[in-house]
């Protein structure tokens, strides 16, 4: 893949000596002394200089790149790897800032080496954080998948299910990627029903997050119940329950996820 130096995606050796890079390794990272961020005049002397860096954050003074890891450790380097998901728990908001870009970005640049229409290599945009395809033009620029998650209420009950595969321990609320042609109230009133067969109503925006596993936008909201009975596929969900607000299971999301907000905002809400 080609890059210019003026670009969003630029080779290793293009960037300032005083540039800071996120090394991403599918969904961990690269850590130097406990710390997220590598020197770019390290990483010069001893990686590919034309591998390539897209930008993170360069408004910033520390100018911080991402790109992928290495194959392989470098002789002599204090080299450890730490999932993005707990590194993200313990990093404060910046962190949890440019680990999310930098997952995401890296995902999305390994994720699209060809053109979509003409099956060209891609390049790097000129100027915009941007891939291009030298033959037709086609341009392509990340992508972010939006998805709701919804805590139902029901009185002083909450819906909370275990999901099958990762995490499968902890109780959580309910999500889903929206569909093509969906506003975010019908793909809830859809999965909802889909996963519990539990109708619900009166929808409310909470809040959202940008979630780097690989590229959702976690739309979240709060619904009350309107009617059903609990019924699970056992397939995507092994088990739903209503958990009075006293007795919540031990194993809930963490505080940083939005998942995690917006239980702790509804027992706030008891409490007024
Ligand atoms: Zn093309």
């Amino acid at each position: 893949m080609t890059v210019a130096s003026s670009s969003s995606i630029r080779a290793l050796r293009e960037l300032p000596d005083s540039a800071q890079l996120i090394l991403v390794d599918g969904a961990d990272v690269l850590l130097l002394d406990e710390q997220i961020y590598w020197p770019a005049v390290l990483l010069k002397s001893v990686l590919d200089p034309l591998a390539m860096a897209v930008a993170v954050d360069v408004a910033s003074d520390k100018s911080v790149y991402a790109m992928s890891a290495p194959g392989g450790q470098p002789a002599g380097w204090h080299e450890s790897r730490c999932a993005a998901r707990q590194l993200m728990q313990r990093s404060s908001p910046t962190g949890v800032d440019h680990i999310g870009k930098a997952l995401q970005l890296v995902h999305w640049i390994s994720s699209h080496r060809f053109c979509g229409v003409c099956g060209q290599p891609l390049h790097a945009h000129p100027v915009e954080r941007a891939l291009q395809c030298p033959q037709c033009q086609h341009r392509v620029f990340p992508r972010i998948s939006p998805c709701v998650i919804v805590l139902v209420r029901r009185d002083s009950h909450i819906l909370l299910a275990r999901h099958a595969g990762r995490g499968s321990a902890t109780f959580s609320c309910l999500a889903g990627f929206m569909e093509v042609g969906e506003t975010p109230e019908q793909t809830i009133c859809r999965e909802v029903m889909e996963e519990t067969a539990i109708e619900v109503c009166n929808i409310r925006y909470v809040r959202s997050q940008s979630w780097p596993f690989p590229s959702q936008l976690m739309l979240g909201f709060h619904a009350d119940y309107a009617g059903g009975e609990i019924r699970v596929d056992e397939q995507e969900i092994l088990e739903a329950r209503w958990f009075e607000a006293s007795s919540l299971p031990t194993a809930l999301p963490p505080s940083f996820s939005v998942a995690g907000q917006l239980i702790e905002l509804f027992l706030q809400s008891l409490k007024v």
